[in-house]
């Protein structure tokens, strides 16, 4: 099938073109977001594939659909960035990739939670300008603390897992009781006690209109003093206007970020030669008990390859059958 490929990157053309040997696929890659103005580059593409800062708006779609697209191939799991109503109206199918390395953005999760909390990025930097003061180094133990998270399917149960590891006491909170979560003895409580009795929360929940800004003011008043908080999930999970003041105000004590609201003028791409606009972004960077990546919990061999290969086994299956086991359903 002819498949055209936005957001492209060295990594995702290595990684699509060593999967396509088995296949016989016809890739094009391009390298700017799908949005409504570079939709048209897909034009005669049956299979369009992308990945999270893609826009699949209903005017993307259409102008998709109307130029012979059928299917959207997403590479990753969270499909936010889809108008799966509108995607249902144009008759294109949705694909996805649901697991592609649980483990990899879970071993960052708690990477992070380390790094951040016994300042590591602080100390690299210090240690190469011959400074070796201890000062504002100081972090706490893991082991008795209680780390609340929120979502417990495949990546949150894993960091629940591993933390328990660590001895850390560990809540939970999700919609749906995952059994194998409360097999290891672990507690569901409410999103409440979450926010009122732990010293560190880490966010793996999908966003949703349910779940958009859940980390708001209230929700951060309800937080211990010197909470840590964690976001390797979706940036709009987080207000992070509502993160910064309690930042400023201390009742944050940490924060450690992978994604961002609005990320997508920003992450995978190099603006260290331009004048980044967004301003409440580049105040997050100013304080010393803030940790950002630019998305990357994902980013092992592992996952890439899982990724390559379920999106082109994704493909295949819906050119053989029309359906295929990852289609992404509207809910009613
Ligand atoms: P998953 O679907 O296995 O688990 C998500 C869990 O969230 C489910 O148990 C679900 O019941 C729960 N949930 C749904 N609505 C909720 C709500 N309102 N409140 C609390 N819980 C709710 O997904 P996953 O594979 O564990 O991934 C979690 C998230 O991690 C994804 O949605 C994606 O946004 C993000 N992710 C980030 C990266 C990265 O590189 N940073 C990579 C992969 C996934």
């Amino acid at each position: 099938m002819k498949i055209a490929v936005f957001s492209t990157k060295t990594f995702d053309r290595q990684f699509l073109e060593a999967a396509n040997l088995d296949n016989q696929h016809d890739l094009a890659f391009f390298d700017p977001h799908l949005n409504k103005d570079t939709a048209i580059l897909a034009a005669g593409f049956p299979a369009v594939s992308i990945f999270v800062n893609d826009q699949a708006d209903a005017t993307t779609l259409e102008v998709l659909a109307s130029r012979g697209t059928k299917l959207l191939a997403l590479r990753c799991a969270g499909f936010n960035n889809v108008d799966l109503k509108a995607a249902e109206y144009f008759d294109l199918s949705v694909v996805r990739v649901p697991a592609y390395s649980p483990n990899a953005v879970a071993e960052y999760t708690v990477g992070m939670m380390l790094a951040l909390n016994r300042k590591l990025y602080r100390a690299y930097n210090r240690v190469r300008e011959g400074n070796f003061s201890l000062d504002g180094l100081m972090g706490f133990n893991l082991h008795g603390r209680t780390v609340g998270i929120i979502g417990t399917g495949r990546i949150g149960a894993i960091v629940a897992k591993i933390l328990q590891g660590f001895g850390c006491h560990i809540l939970v909170y999700d919609v749906y009781q995952n059994p194998e979560v409360k097999a290891l003895g672990i507690k569901y409580v409410e999103l409440s006690e979450i926010f009122t009795s732990s010293d560190i929360i880490s966010l793996h929940c999908p966003l949703t209109p349910e779940t958009h800004h859940l980390i708001n003011t209230d929700a951060i008043e309800q937080m211990k003093d010197g909470v840590m908080l964690i976001n390797t999930s979706r940036g709009a999970l987080i207000n992070a206007k509502a993160v910064t003041k309690g930042l400023k105000s201390g009742k944050i004590g940490s924060l450690g970020l992978d994604v961002y609201e609005k990320e997508s003028d920003l992450f995978f791409e190099d603006l260290s030669d331009t004048i980044i606009q967004d301003d409440v972004f580049l105040r997050l960077t100013t304080f010393p008990n803030v940790l950002i990546t630019g998305h990357q919990a994902f980013f092992t061999e592992e996952a890439l390859r899982n990724i390559a290969e379920t999106t082109l086994g994704n493909i295949n299956e819906f050119e053989k059958t029309g359906d295929c086991k990852n289609l992404i359903r509207v809910e009613r």
